[in-house]
């Protein structure tokens, strides 16, 4: 547009006309060779804008100088050169509406530029933020960071310093070729740091003070965003820089706290891991002296008197408990670790559900069994669902009095055993609870029946590497139905 102008300002003085239009601070020409003349104008600051803002037309030598002024601000001039004569009253009227009318156009066009220039970096900054915030590692970050400023506002050169033991450390930097090597290390000062810097760079530099690491229990320290390029900042441009570095403050912190949580998860896992370790150990470990223990308490019970009976008979049923205690251990131990397998063989149900219960049954006398004629095969590991059988059969024993109904059931699908007791029941609400690890019921608890919780949660994980299910039906007080679903088809691996 002001080219068009130039030329019939040009055309209408019969002169030469040169637009200069204000780009980065200097007035640069604008397309000379559309203006009249032939010659090519350079870039000049070598104007005098106080008299150009007031005056609008100012003569200077042979050259007739006209300002296009919007708000304050002379945003072009037109040079109408080789005057003999200075413009007439008329000349100067014309050239007065006509910048008049011109200044109006400019400055809607400057307004939507400068939407459009909002827009942009809006656009920008949210790529930078996508950019910026996926990045989990610092040194990564401070590089991905480094060449989005460098790209944003044209720079030579973008660098991240932050504070370690007195001074502000190069955390990483990205630079145009050629460009000399920033200074590794800072004064904290910043006004020493900013001078170091332009000594180094000797091109205009913006120096952003940048918090890293502030908040949620990461301390802060100090930091700097350093910028370098040869022409100055303009203040949309700083605008830019300081948005970058709240993103760049928040981006660090995230990584300093995803590190953090992977630092912590990862012990987590470790001590985790040498828990199960310890445990199986000790649930190993315990077996001997407790063998030895029953071993004796029972020769006691068979030889003492009455009352060395009475107590060899409690030693005998805390070792009992404690057996059981470090059996559930190992199992926990064993489903918690990585390799936790099953040696599945097809059997029948009915067989195997008789053979395990039958030293309960001896040793209480309260169970009822049932099987159908035909045998129930499903494939399935021995030594594993023992434990879930003892376990099961064995709380039902426990939280009841009465006689514990045990089935067994199958159909082409699904192959079940069934533990019905009349006993305390678990109340609605806390059925969930149970099946969690070292999960109690507020009634077995109570009723101060022992238990340590871990029983059915072992269980339960072990049916469920099964492919199958540990369902309950239980009203409370009235009685428990706890059943044992396998699929006959082993699940796919
Ligand atoms: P515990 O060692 O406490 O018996 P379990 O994991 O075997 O641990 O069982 C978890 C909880 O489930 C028990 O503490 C009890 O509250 C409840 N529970 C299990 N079986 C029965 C049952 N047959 N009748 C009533 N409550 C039961």
């Amino acid at each position: 547009m002001l080219a068009i102008v130039a030329r019939n300002i040009g055309r209408h003085f019969r002169r030469n006309c040169v637009a200069y239009e204000l780009r980065d601070r200097r007035f640069r020409p604008v397309a000379a060779s559309e203006s009249s003349g032939e010659r090519v104008a350079r870039p000049t600051d070598n104007f005098d804008l106080d008299a150009l803002r007031l005056r609008v037309v100012v003569r200077r030598g042979t050259e007739d100088l006209i300002a296009v002024a919007a708000e304050g601000q002379v945003l072009a001039i037109f040079v109408l050169e080789n005057a003999t004569m200075p413009l007439s009253d008329d000349d100067v009227k014309y050239v007065r509406v006509l910048v008049g009318h011109l200044a109006l156009a400019l400055s809607s066009a400057f307004a939507f530029e400068q939407l459009r220039r909002y827009a942009a970096e809006g656009a920008a900054l949210v790529d930078a933020a996508r950019t910026i915030l996926g990045v989990t590692e610092v040194e990564a970050l401070v590089r991905t960071l480094c060449g989005l400023v460098m790209r944003l506002v044209f720079a030579q050169y973008a660098g991240v310093y932050a504070h370690r033991e007195g001074t502000l450390r190069l955390l990483g930097s990205a630079a145009a070729p050629g460009v000399s090597l920033a200074p590794a290390e800072l004064a904290v000062d910043e006004a020493d740091a900013k001078a170091t810097l332009q000594r180094a760079f000797g091109m205009p530099i913006s120096a952003n003070r940048l918090l890293i690491g502030a908040g949620d229990g990461i301390e802060a320290r100090p930091g700097l965003l350093v910028v370098a390029r040869p022409q100055p900042f303009e203040r949309q441009e700083q605008r830019l820089i300081d948005a970058l570095v709240t993103l760049a403050a928040l981006a660090i912190r995230n990584v300093e706290l995803y590190e953090r949580a992977v630092l912590a998860s990862r012990a987590l896992a470790e001590s985790n891991a040498f828990k199960d370790d310890l445990m199986a150990m000790f649930a190993h470990d315990f077996r001997g002296p407790l063998t030895v223990i029953s071993g004796f308490s029972e020769l006691l019970l068979e030889t003492g008197d009455a009352a060395t009976r009475r107590n060899a008979e409690t030693i005998s049923e805390q070792a009992r408990r404690l057996t059981k205690l470090s059996e559930d251990a190992l199992a926990l131990a064993a489903t918690q670790s990585a390799g936790f397998s099953l040696r599945r063989t097809p059997e029948d149900l009915g067989d195997f559900v008789a053979e395990a219960i039958a030293p309960l049954e001896r040793a209480t006398g309260r169970l009822a069994f049932e099987a159908p004629p035909s045998a129930v095969v499903v494939p399935f590991d021995r030594s594993r669902l023992r434990h879930v059988v003892d376990n099961v059969v064995g709380n039902a024993l426990k939280y009841s009095s009465g006689l514990v109904r045990v089935r067994v059931a199958g159909d082409a699908f699904e192959a079940r055993i069934e533990v019905s007791d009349d006993g305390i029941g678990v109340p609605t609400g806390e059925i969930e609870r149970i099946f969690e690890r070292a999960g109690r019921a507020t009634n077995a608890r109570s009723r101060g029946i022992a238990g340590s919780g871990v029983g059915l949660y072992i269980a339960k994980k072990i049916v469920d590497v099964h492919g199958g299910r540990l369902e309950v039906r239980t009203i409370l007080d009235r009685g428990s139905t706890f059943v044992v679903v396998l699929p006959m088809e082993p699940p796919a691996a």
